[in-house]
């Protein structure tokens, strides 16, 4: 999991909302391919016990390998319509309806051949209901039920088979054990698997929220500095305009532009530009109040919303943040570097729109730079 192609679910496909991918197909081959090989070595296994009943004298030593013979085939034939492309075609690529009831045919055409050992063939069916509802669909599950139900009352009613398990010595109780263990042993391989599943489909379930999250924060973020971006910012002063009509608490706002920014760049470089733009931001953000809001407006212009703040404390406030940045010691970044701020500072009137109130700002940062820079004026 990680990509994107790797979060296309199959219900996505079913619903044929998107092609499945190259990589998707490969996946569910392999898929495929793990479960008809368990199911494989599942009737390899059940030919061996056979093999020891039919030593015990139970059964005759034909049973075992025809049994292990059919469930192969029928294996084999099931991988090779898979590898070729051929559950593709279905919703169901695992094609349980028709799996189950063929390995549930086999079993019932076994109990009644060799009804010695067909307790045998009878758990065969728990291993098969253990399995299949976890990859069908609920009614896909009861079709398969009534099917099992139709063939175990035929050879239940229609015969009289005397359906049993070996017991009288002791190789036959041994190898009767075995039957009861190893099914109980596939039932629970089974539910280990089933869990893993689930703990994997968890797992990328959370890792979708958090991707979610993080697409969330950088449609939010500027990349560079960490500051809201312009939309962001925008939005919050909207946001905090209508608060203040509501209030009647006032709200001031700054435009801050880093001076002489140009020469810095040429100065140092382009990358040393950023790092200089990066501390600038860490070093307001270090130096303002959880309640205001710093977002990047432009370039190097930052739009900062003071909240509950008239013009004389925000004028104040400006000039305290003037102050830190010029007073950094910018030549850890370079000798000799010196970096400083003018900002233009607004206070909302009544029934002002943002627009207004940004271009007062604006009007004030410019008079800021005309008069020198490394200034605080107020609107
Ligand atoms: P002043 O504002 O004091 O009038 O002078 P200035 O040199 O800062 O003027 P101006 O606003 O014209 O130049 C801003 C420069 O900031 C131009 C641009 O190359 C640079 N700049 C804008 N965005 C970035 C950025 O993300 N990284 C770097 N390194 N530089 C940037
Ligand atoms: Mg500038
Ligand atoms: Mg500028």
């Amino acid at each position: 999991m990680g990509t994107a192609s790797s979060f296309v679910t199959t219900a996505e496909l079913d619903r044929g909302k998107t092609q499945p991918t190259a990589r998707l197909l490969l996946r569910r081959a392999r898929q495929r391919r793990q479960i008809l090989a368990m199911i494989g070595g599942s009737y390899v296994i059940d030919g061996g016990i056979l093999l020891l009943y039919a030593k015990a004298g139970a059964i005759s030593a034909m049973i075992g390998p025809a049994y292990a013979a059919c469930g192969l085939t029928f294996v084999i034939a099931s991988i090779l319509l898979s590898e070729i492309g051929f559950n593709e075609r279905f919703r169901d690529h695992y094609l349980v309806a028709p799996q189950a009831t063929v390995y549930m045919l086999i079993a019932l055409v076994f109990a009644y051949v060799a009804p010695q050992v067909g307790g045998m063939f009878l758990c065969k069916l728990f291993i098969v209901f253990s399995f299949f509802p976890l990859r069908s669909t609920p009614s896909q599950t009861m079709l398969i039920w009534t099917a099992m139900t139709t063939g175990l009352a035929g050879l239940f009613l229609l015969t009289d088979k005397p359906v049993s398990m070996p017991y009288g010595s002791y190789l036959e109780r041994f190898t009767t054990l075995l039957v009861f263990v190893l099914t109980i042993g596939r039932g629970m391989f089974l539910g280990i698997f089933s869990n893993s599943l689930q703990q994997s489909l968890y797992q990328s379930g959370l890792k979708l929220r958090e991707a979610y999250k993080r697409i969330e924060e950088l449609a939010e973020l500027d990349e560079l500095t960490g500051a809201s971006n312009r939309r962001c910012i925008m939005r919050m002063l909207e946001e905090e305009i209508a608060r203040t009509a509501r209030t009647g608490s006032p709200c001031s706002i700054a435009l801050i532009d880093l001076d002489w920014f140009k020469r810095i760049n040429d100065a140092y470089g382009h990358p040393t530009g950023d790092e200089v733009l990066r501390a600038f931001a860490i070093t307001m953000f270090a130096n303002i109040r959880n309640v205001d809001r710093l977002g990047r407006y432009g370039g190097e212009e930052f739009l900062l919303i003071l909240p509950d703040m008239d013009a004389n404390s925000a004028v104040r406030a400006l000039d305290r943040l003037r102050v830190i940045i010029s007073d950094l010691d910018w030549s850890a970044f370079s000798s000799g570097m010196k970096v400083t701020i003018s900002a233009g500072v607004a206070t909302l009137n009544p029934n002002e729109t943002s627009d207004v109130l940004l271009a007062r700002a604006d009007s004030a940062l410019y008079s800021a730079k005309a008069q020198g820079r490394n200034r605080i004026i107020s609107a």
